[in-house]
């Protein structure tokens, strides 16, 4: 929908005069390319996008929003797959220009701007042999994954990346600067750490870094995806007797066309252990060897190679311009029964790109204290999470009811908790609650309406802000 009034207004040359980035609106021939998120699914039309490149330009785009009574999107790196980084209407506040990392090797600190990517983040940490948890496809944006949690390789090690987190400086909608951290505002700092971009625009995220690297040990271990109930019941007895730098999670894939892979085994449904050991190699060899010595692998593709490759070597497999539609649910436990149901799904993915992921959610994350960050869910569990992606919108309605129907079965034996950050569009509103259960939004909503209560930024897992009485 174009907004001619929007479009040519004073007050829109007003802020184009105050940016150094970069005001979009429809008429603008890059209007198309800017909107677009990662999910092709996602097809929104923001009344204008601010592409800023410093604070002083989310303060002028947070100014021409109030005075305009525009809601405001935020975008980091646009890898929601509920769309929350666009939205229709309102006015988008554009981060993914803002990219800059810098690290303190002394104090072991990582600052990264919230348009900054993990890619982004890892590269420059490894220069001084350091990584932040985070996640594992290098283009996703450390802002959305951050405040929603953060899961990934160094997580059963170092936890969440939420829990590596020491400072969030942020604008809030009203302008205001703030600082949060274990000092400051504490309560915005429990917050932040998994209740999402609910709170105020993030200008600096300022994370804990361990001594990783640069080499590791990584690879898969595949196994025809019949046997998939032998590989998880071995995932589930071996798990706890890893050590915590071990990753090892589960996944059901096609072989993806990649070089890495034999070519008689591309395109092949499979199930395989992806391993990653984030210590000694030579120890790590020693750690795989069970997973590798296991029945007998179709693909055994185990080998040293640098932090950040292992960190992108998903990238392949998640090409933009994919329809996107996922889900997940943590399984309290991993009997027979539950390993039948995944077996059962995985095996009969909807399309080539599909991927399930199993991922023993267990070690570090489960050892803070569940009260400590506004991140949920601390119980030792096991999170399924189905990517279901694929190219061609006509296979919309067909794929995306397999993964509703696969969703449906996994939730049987579910809490009802999902992970946040690995939902879709229409599931969100109905599993938010769930998943922060009764006291922890009542909480939440009292910090929401301290610093956002008309709710601006309401494109999100979204934080109704608590009624005036209980703001206490
Ligand atoms: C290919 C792919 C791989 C993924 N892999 C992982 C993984 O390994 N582990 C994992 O935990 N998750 C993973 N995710 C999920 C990921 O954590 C979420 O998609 C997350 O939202 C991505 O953050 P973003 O900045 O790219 O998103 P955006 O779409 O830009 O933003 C998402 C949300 O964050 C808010 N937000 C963004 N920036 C700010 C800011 N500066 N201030 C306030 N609010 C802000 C937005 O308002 C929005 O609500 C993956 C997603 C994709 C698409």
């Amino acid at each position: 929908m174009r907004s001619p009034v929007l479009e040519s207004s004073p007050a829109v040359e007003e802020l184009r005069a105050a940016l150094r980035g970069q005001v979009i609106t429809p008429a603008d021939p890059e209007y198309d390319t800017v909107r677009r998120v990662f999910n092709a699914m996602i097809d929104r039309r923001p009344a204008l996008i601010v592409r800023c490149l410093d604070t002083a330009d989310v303060l002028a785009a947070l100014a021409h929003a109030r005075a305009e009574g525009l809601p405001v999107a935020v975008r980091g790196g646009g890898h929601s797959i509920a769309g929350h980084g666009t939205c229709d209407g309102g006015l988008l506040v554009d981060l993914s220009l803002m990219r800059g990392v810098h690290v303190d090797p002394a104090r072991r600190t990582v600052r990264a701007q919230p348009g900054a990517t993990l890619g982004d983040v890892d590269r420059e940490s490894q220069v001084h042999g350091l990584a932040v948890p985070s996640g594992q496809v290098s283009e996703t944006g450390i802002a959305g994954l951050t405040l929603s949690g953060g899961m990934g390789m160094l997580q059963r090690k170092y936890g969440l990346t939420c829990d590596n987190l020491l400072s969030v400086d942020m604008v809030t909608v009203n302008g205001e600067l703030v600082t949060a951290s274990a000092e400051q505002n504490t309560e915005l700092f429990w917050a932040v750490r998994g209740g999402g971009g609910n709170f105020g625009i993030v200008t600096s995220f300022e994370y804990r870094a361990h001594p990783v690297g640069p080499m590791m040990l990584a690879g898969i271990v595949a196994y025809p995806v019949e046997e998939a109930p032998a590989v998880l019941e071995f995932l589930r007895d071996e798990i706890a007797d890893t050590p915590d730098e071990l990753s090892t999670d589960v996944v059901f894939l096609r072989v993806p066309d990649l070089e890495f892979f034999p070519s008689e085994h591309r395109g092949r449904p499979v199930v395989a252990f992806f391993l990653r050991y984030a210590g000694d190699v030579d120890e790590g060899w020693e750690v795989v060897r069970r997973f590798r010595e296991f029945g007998e692998p179709l693909i055994d593709v185990v080998a040293p190679m640098p932090l950040v490759h292992v960190q992108s070597m998903l990238d392949p497999a998640n090409p933009r311009d994919h329809q996107q539609y996922w889900t997940s649910e943590f399984l309290p436990e991993f009997g027979p029964d539950e390993r039948g149901a995944v077996a059962r799904i995985g095996a009969d993915l909807p399309s080539p790109e599909t991927v399930l992921q199993v991922i023993p959610f267990d070690a570090a994350p489960t050892r803070v204290p569940a009260d400590a960050t506004a991140f949920a869910h601390r119980e030792e569990s096991w999170l399924i999470h189905i990517v279901g992606q694929w190219a061609d919108p006509a296979d919309n309605d067909r794929c995306r009811g397999w993964v509703r129907e696969a969703g449906a079965t996994l939730r049987a034996f579910g809490t009802g908790a999902a992970y946040l950050n690995l939902l879709s569009e229409d599931e969100a509103d109905m599993r938010v609650s769930a998943f922060w259960n009764d006291a922890r939004l009542r909480r939440l909503a009292r910090v929401k309406a301290q610093y956002d209560p008309d709710n601006l930024l309401r494109f999100n897992h979204n934080i109704p802000p608590a009624p005036a009485e209980d703001e206490r």
